[in-house]
């Protein structure tokens, strides 16, 4: 039986504007403006004046897309840390990065201006490169204000502006000049036609045919070191040769060693005193020519790899191949070998990377034109210089050309030289087979034309450097930097380890790359002997050239300007000058930041700088674990050379976003969750909730089914904010909040509870761990307060009188609840935060936004020691949860009905008697009965029985002394005592309508 209408309408019934439909995606939009109007980052910052600092430094995202569910996780852990700082009571700024310069960018803008490219000054190059990032920077700026990310948008840093490419270039005249740049060679990609180097990224594999040449190399060294039997009496007079099989015959005059597999075995095969046969193509791919039929040699002795052995025998028709001996490869090491047609002296050397599947098993190294010769060459110490010029030239090695003219492939492009060389071979009687090869062929992206491999000259950074240690010592630059990692906290530890071990084994930092969107290596050299320039003096000039025009000067302006005039080589005495082209990794750029941001910008630098001397604030970085190969290690190198000491005093790194079947997120298999995507369609908020969602160390799993999901514990969350704000109707915090030890034991309680969990938010705030905040605050809406708070004192919030102290006792308390959920959740759910803010009892000094206000102290949530309370309300529940077991026995046997209907008479001895006797005015309350009667017994024993007495026709509970009260009937005394409290009488007999609005109003 509901009550009367009339008597509804005298329940105090919560009520609230705050909207149960939160419309995220048309209201976070207008919430954003609002902020934009409140100034609210410039309020921020002078609000943290004179706190102490905080400092997260932004890694810069790349420019050149849209954002997607890493950079929105990435972002928006960073805001979590910095909004939690800053109501932690710092002073937090957060000048978001982007990084600018690169490859993909210049790529794109290639793209875009094709072969225009080639005939436009530098300058306009670079500015078609500047127009395309600055479209980025924009885009992803408003896609990261639109998910609610704070910072310095207005002013961020970006690697393209012309004081941080002057910062850059400092930075790199500060490893100049103390002596950690040098310059050395490194083979990479060459398209010949379009004269520059390629990045891996660039190129493209086509079919393409090639000569395939076998080639042999007579053994100059003993051959019995190798293995006696081929110092036999019967091999007398025989010569020995390796076979290399090669489909670059132009790189035969930079041939300086062949490489042989450790492992492998390797055969000699003597052969017959003649071989030249017409040989009979079997192999579809090749066109044999036989061009040794005229040809006739003594029989030699050749080695192959074993597994080779028969198909070299084919191809080179080696007529009446037989095994006289077989050895590992290893023994082949520092063997010696005739080149073919040089005066050189050729070495044999070992390499894993020999393959037994094509070949001979014997490969011919090039240094300078393949990587794996370059290593190769490094490792034997062979001259690495290259003699193909950037037009694909070849020119002759003169210390090896016996003759006073040149060879005919001197000065010819290297497809030319193959025939030329191939016809040197035959004449030699060095060609033992060749034909061609159609095979897959790396070739230039831009131009399609088939690239080569050529040693070029690049600047590096070595690891080697001699430093000195703070206490003067020692030490080697690689080893300082493994002793400062030992300084900084890694999160998860493992990136400490993992970061150490690529310090420990990296190679030098190769910091130059042949392109123009990037940083020029700004250096002067010596046309004479190619030695830098180095000169602070000079360096100083530069960079104020760069703050001024940007790195577009260095481009427009000659050498000459620069230099004063009558400028010496230190080392030749030359007097005339070329500029550097290359410009700096990219790497290099945003390994910098701290020195162009951090130790520059207003809002960091004293804090940077109070870091720095050693009593300053933490110096976070927070970006993906692969940030260990990348920007964790290049600041850390930067920062190491220049200061001594690591750039960061905190590092933590976040997993990988991925699918619910924990596959990567990609375009072909559909299952990328696009962030922008979700904030248009489910709100900024819920892209928010799900980072906080996942824990940030592991992998995390990401779908449309798991937003929806958030969505479900967002409109929770909201239901619980409304039913609050709802509850706290007519309060007013300065005249009728109750004071802390007048509240009711449940209410209390409740506050002991809040601050628990504030602690434990607040601390798991600095130890980032979003996550437990995510889900200790859902367990407490849904558990704490949805089912037993909010449900339990409904009975008093609707029936008892707006003042009645009992009422203002629960208000006071969903107040401070309210205050302090508001305040913790700030940092995670923004927009709501913000938006509840506004329906809260006014209280005299609020903030004009949430984020303008501090987190609760646990204090003033409730002041006194919350462990005996809660230990108190531990035992409370224990029995609560038997009375409730016992009730719903009682209800499924049909014996008593539904809550109010029933009653309880609970039996217990001891401390349990005391305690329930001392609650046994409020159990009824957390029991949702009519009655409760504490009596001694043996031990704890619950009786449920139907409640005695006669239903409250307003309140429902089965009271004694239910009456009429003027017209309306059956209403309990404590109804009747709270409807005189508020002034309402019941209606009059003659006019219940009438009488109803009177008793609403
Ligand atoms: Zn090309
Ligand atoms: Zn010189
Ligand atoms: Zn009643």
């Amino acid at each position: 039986m509901p009550p009367a209408p009339e008597l509804k309408a005298t329940l105090n019934l919560p009520q609230t504007a705050f909207p149960m439909k939160a419309n995220l995606p048309q209201n976070e939009p207008l919430r954003l403006a609002r902020w934009a109007s409140l100034r609210l980052y410039d309020e921020l910052r002078k609000a943290g004046s004179g706190r102490p600092s905080y400092i997260l430094h932004d890694g810069p995202p790349y420019a050149n897309g849209p954002i997607h569910l890493g950079h929105a996780l990435n972002k928006g852990l960073k805001d979590f840390v910095v909004k939690s700082k800053t109501m932690a009571g710092y002073d937090a700024p957060y000048v978001p990065g982007f990084d600018c310069h690169g490859l993909p960018i210049e790529i794109k803008v290639d793209e875009q201006l094709g072969r225009r490219k080639l005939e436009m000054p530098a300058a306009d190059v670079l500015d078609a490169c500047r127009d395309y990032a600055q479209t980025y920077v924009d885009l992803q700026t408003t896609q990261f204000e639109r998910i609610g990310i704070f910072g310095r948008w207005a002013t961020p840093y970006k690697t393209m502006s012309r004081d941080y490419e002057a910062r850059t270039l400092e930075a790199f005249y500060g490893f100049l000049e103390k002596g950690f740049v040098y310059r050395g060679l490194k083979p990479v990609y060459w398209c010949i036609h379009d004269r520059t180097a390629l990045a891996d990224a660039e190129i493209e594999y086509e079919n393409h045919t090639s000569p395939s040449v076998y080639v042999r190399y007579k053994l100059t060294s003993p051959a019995e070191a190798l293995d006696p039997a081929l110092a036999s009496p019967g091999l007398a007079g025989r010569d020995v040769y390796t076979i290399i099989w090669t489909t670059t015959p132009w790189t035969l005059p930079a041939s300086l060693a062949v490489a042989f597999h450790p492992d492998f075995e390797y055969v000699a095969l003597a052969t017959d005193e003649t071989f030249g046969a017409p040989y009979n193509p079997t192999a579809s791919s090749s066109d044999w020519v036989g061009n040794h039929e005229s040809q006739s040699t003594p029989g030699a002795v050749y080695i192959v790899a074993a597994e080779l052995a028969s198909q070299v025998i084919a191809a080179c028709k080696l007529q009446g191949a037989r095994e006289i001996a077989r050895f590992k490869g290893a023994k082949l090491e520092r063997a010696t070998f005739q080149h073919p047609f040089l005066e050189r002296s050729i070495l044999g050397v070992l390499g894993t990377y020999v393959t037994a599947d094509t070949g001979t098993g014997a490969v011919h190294t090039a240094p300078s034109h393949g990587a794996e010769d370059f290593y190769t060459g490094q490792k034997y110490g062979l001259d690495l210089t290259c003699r193909v010029d950037s037009t694909g030239r070849i020119h002759v090695d003169e210390s090896a050309w016996p003759l006073a003219t040149p060879p005919p492939y001197d000065g010819l492009t290297v497809w030319k030289a193959n025939p030329i060389i191939i016809a040197m071979l035959t004449e030699r009687g060095a060609l033992l087979g060749s034909g061609d090869l159609v095979h897959s062929y790396p070739h230039c992206w831009r131009c399609h034309n088939p690239v080569i491999f050529r040693a070029t000259e690049q600047w590096f950074i070595s690891l080697e450097t001699p430093v000195k240690r703070e206490d003067g010592s020692e030490t080697t630059y690689r080893q300082l930097t493994i002793e400062e990692i030992d300084k900084v906290t890694w999160d998860p530890a493992w990136g400490k380890e993992r970061i150490t071990n690529m310090i420990a084994t990296r190679p030098d930092w190769c910091i130059s790359r042949q392109r123009i969107w990037g940083v020029p290596i700004a250096v002067f050299l010596c046309e004479g002997c190619n030695e830098p320039i180095i000169d602070a003096d000079l360096n100083r000039r530069v960079v104020d050239l760069f703050e001024r025009e940007g790195a577009e000067a260095w481009h427009a302006t000659d050498a000459a300007a620069f230099l004063a005039s009558g400028t010496r080589c230190a080392k030749c005495g030359n007097t005339t000058f070329r500029k550097e082209t290359d410009i700096l990794d990219v790497w290099f750029d945003s390994g910098t930041s701290w020195f162009a941001v951090c130790e520059s910008d207003p809002d960091l630098r004293a804090a940077y700088n109070a870091f720095e001397t050693g009593d300053g604030p933490s110096v976070l970085y927070l970006e993906g674990g692969d940030q260990h190969r990348g920007w964790f290690h290049s600041s850390l190198l930067t920062s190491v050379a220049l200061r001594g000491h690591a750039p960061y005093s905190h590092v933590a790194t976040a997993g990988w976003t991925l699918d619910e079947q924990g596959r990567a997120m990609s375009k072909s298999l559909g299952n990328g969750v696009d962030p922008v995507d979700i904030a248009n369609r489910m709100g900024g908020e819920i892209v928010r909730l799900w980072v906080a969602s996942v824990d940030f160390r592991e992998d995390m799993a990401a779908s449309e089914n798991l937003m929806a999901r958030c969505a479900e514990i967002y409109r929770k969350l909201r239901n619980t904010f409304r039913f609050l704000l709802g509850n706290l109707n007519g309060f007013n915090p300065a005249a009728d909040a109750v004071a802390e030890s007048d509240l009711l034991p449940l209410d209390r309680y409740m506050l002991a509870r809040t601050r628990e969990l504030t602690e434990k938010i607040l601390a798991w705030y600095t130890a980032f761990e979003f996550h437990r905040v995510y889900h200790a605050v859902n367990e407490f809406a849904i558990v704490d307060l949805s089912s037993f708070y909010l449900d339990v004192l409904k009975d008093r919030m609707y029936t008892f009188a707006p003042t009645n102290p009992a009422r203002r006792s629960a208000q006071t308390v969903l107040w401070k609840i309210t205050e302090a959920l508001v305040r913790v959740l700030a940092p995670i759910l923004s927009f709501t935060a913000d938006e509840v803010w506004e329906y809260l009892p006014p209280v005299e000094g609020r903030e004009a936004s949430v984020h303008l206000a501090l987190f609760p102290k646990p204090q003033d949530v409730f002041a006194e020691d919350p462990a005996p309370v809660l230990e108190e309300w531990r035992r409370l529940f224990e029995v609560r949860d038997e009375a409730l077991r016992i009730l719903e026995e009682e209800r499924q046997a049909k014996r008593i009905g539904k809550g109010l209907e029933a009653e309880l008479e609970i039996a217990a001895a001891g401390d349990q008697l005391a305690m329930l006797q001392k609650h046994a005015a409020g159990l009824k309350e957390i029991l949702n009965v009519s009655r409760v009667t504490v009596v001694p017994g043996e031990a704890l024993r619950v009786s449920a029985l139907p409640a005695s007495g006669a239903k409250c026709a307003r309140c429902w509970n089965f009271m004694p002394d239910v009456s009429s009260y003027g017209t309306w009937q059956n209403v309990c005394a404590r109804c009747q005592n709270a409807l005189r409290e508020m002034h309402i009488d019941p209606p009059q007999a003659e006019d219940p309508a009438v009488a109803g609005k009177e008793g609403a109003a």
